[in-house]
């Protein structure tokens, strides 16, 4: 797993840390090979160093367009070290094998930032630089790749740690920087040619940065967020989990951004479900749940979700974790639904649903594994926040009981259910359940306890379309998404007939927050772990 070093070729526009590297590197019995500029700065230095053109045969040309663009560097670069053919090719046409490359790119990014004029950024696309990097990449198994200033010591390291030699799995991380480096050059230049033309009237939106950046076009939307403004949706690069950009549209109008971004928030919070265990529902309106439920069939969970907020469900988009039946078809589409998405559907479901010509029917082909990792981006003027999916699960946690008062067995089920569901709410996130059902969702809110009251008030909402005496949160469970700050969101929810909360703790007032539910009765437990979603 071991690669010897004898030979480097340095290229480097910035000349940061250079020479006292490339000394270093002639120490060790590194033969130095090296472009113009950098050659001269090593041997202005008094280093041993050779030029390049000594390995093609040719002079630097064009303006330094043409320096290392030639068989004699990239057959040295990508001839794999034990394969008998490359090993002769090299020897028919006088190749060395370079087993270290050190290129910094012409600096574009810089140049660009300064305001140059376009022929001056246009000169500072490197093309000999990423060719070699993308090909020394590419060899990884027999070749290191150093593309940052800061790697020069973390080179050195592994020389003197491997007797002159670099291990492989430093060659992996290199390279896999190699190709990043690479990409985002690229993705800058693309982004700024886009700036650069005048989009077209009418032609579909191509966001550059998106493409730029590994995403490949799915599919144009008609509109964005408002019909103002321009959108499409973006596939990245990999293996997708299960959910919009693997879905299959069946049948119905074309979807939208706001169909897919509602779709998108539908099918991973009902994703938390396990199939195996239950049947779950998730009823999204503008990104939010606004009914979620557990049933032992399809049918009863859509039931039971649309009866916390049947109001709201109305033009909703509808998840189920299951394969969509007949039985939960049926139901589903007696009311005005936007959007249907599941695992997948039968047949029969897929006759009843065409009854609806507009409905839009999607199957996933599976479900979003809930633990795994992932990234989540979103923009900000002049950049992007990029941060983890969140994907902790509340069944991972180790709930603390802070009360007097334990739960009790059906208690703590319902607790559960309830941060389950809180993790996909926007913040501040209140939600009542009862019996694996959300029966009041405060969603949104700049103040937590105006959550809590509009939790409770959607609760006592839904018992007076169902005809019922007594408001839905009495008797329910209460999880927060973050901790109470204080105490009065927790009343609200104990005076509204919360029997039990759900919340991360790590308020500075835990105490008066934990003393207000002994007050009131209530069996507290701490997850710590909070699900802001924004
Ligand atoms: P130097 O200062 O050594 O003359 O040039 C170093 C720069 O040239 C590095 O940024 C390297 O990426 C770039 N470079 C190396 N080979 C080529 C080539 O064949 N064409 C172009 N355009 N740039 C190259």
């Amino acid at each position: 797993d071991l690669s010897r070093v004898s030979r480097a070729l340095l290229s480097v526009s910035d000349k940061t840390g250079l020479v006292e590297f490339a000394r270093a590197l002639a120490a060790r019995g590194v033969t130095l090979v090296s472009t113009g500029g950098t050659h001269r700065a090593l041997s202005d230095a008094g280093l041993p160093v050779t030029e390049v053109s000594d390995l093609t045969g040719f002079p630097e040309m064009m303006d330094g367009r043409v320096k290392t663009l030639h068989p004699g560097v990239h057959g040295g670069l990508l001839a794999i070290r034990d394969n008998p053919e490359h090993q002769a090719a090299m020897l028919a046409h006088g190749i060395a094998a370079i087993d270290l490359l050190v290129v910094n790119l012409y600096p574009f990014e810089a140049t660009l930032a300064a305001g140059k004029p376009p022929a001056e950024c246009i000169e500072n696309i490197d093309i000999g630089g990423p060719a070699m990097i993308r090909a020394a990449a590419k060899n990884h198994e027999d070749v290191a790749v150093v593309v940052d200033v800061a790697d020069y010591a973390t080179v050195l390291a592994d020389l003197d740690a491997h007797d002159g030699a670099i291990a492989l799995a430093t060659r992996r991380r290199l390279a896999q920087k190699a190709f990043a480096r690479t990409a985002s050059y690229d993705a800058a230049i693309a982004t700024w040619l886009a700036g650069e033309i005048a989009a077209p009237e009418g032609q579909a939106f191509r966001a550059p940065t998106f493409q730029a950046l590994g995403g490949t076009l799915a599919q144009g939307l008609r509109y964005g967020e408002n019909p103002h403004m321009r959108a499409a949706f973006y596939r990245t690069a990999g293996k997708p989990r299960p959910g919009v950009a693997t879905a299959r549209q069946l049948q119905g109008k074309e979807l939208s951004y706001n169909n897919l971004n509602d779709t998108d928030a539908a099918y991973e919070a009902v994703s938390e479900f396990d199939p195996a265990r239950s049947a779950a529902v998730v009823i999204v309106k503008h990104a939010n749940p606004c009914g979620v439920a557990e049933g032992a069939s399809l049918r009863e969970a859509y039931e039971r979700a649309l009866r916390c907020d049947p109001v709201s469900a109305f033009g909703g988009i509808v998840a189920l974790n299951r394969i969509l039946d007949a039985e939960a078809a049926r139901k589903i589409v007696e009311i005005f639904t936007e959007v249907i998405i599941a695992p997948d559907a039968t047949e029969e479901a897929v006759a009843i649903v065409a009854s609806k010509k507009n409905l839009r029917l999607l199957t996933a082909g599976g479900l979003a594994d809930p633990r795994a990792p992932g990234e989540a981006w979103r923009t900000v003027a002049g950049g992007f926040l990029v941060q983890d999916r969140d994907n902790a699960v509340v069944d991972d946690m180790p709930l603390k009981v802070v009360t007097k008062r334990a739960p009790t067995e059906a208690e703590l089920a319902d607790l559960r259910f309830a941060f389950r569901v809180a993790k996909h709410v926007k913040s501040n996130a209140i939600v009542y359940a009862k019996d694996g059902a959300t029966v009041g969702i405060g969603a949104g809110q700049m103040s937590r306890v105006d959550s809590s009251r509009i939790a409770a008030w959607k609760a006592a909402e839904a018992a007076k379309a169902a005809g019922l005496p007594e408001s839905l949160a009495r008797g329910a469970v209460v999880a927060s998404d973050a901790f109470f700050p204080f105490a009065d969101g927790l009343l609200a929810a104990a005076e509204a007939g919360a029997t039990a909360v759900i919340q991360p703790g790590g308020s500075m007032r835990d105490d008066e927050v934990i003393r207000a539910a002994d007050e009131a009765g209530l069996a507290m437990v701490l997850t710590g772990h909070r699900h802001f979603r924004h």
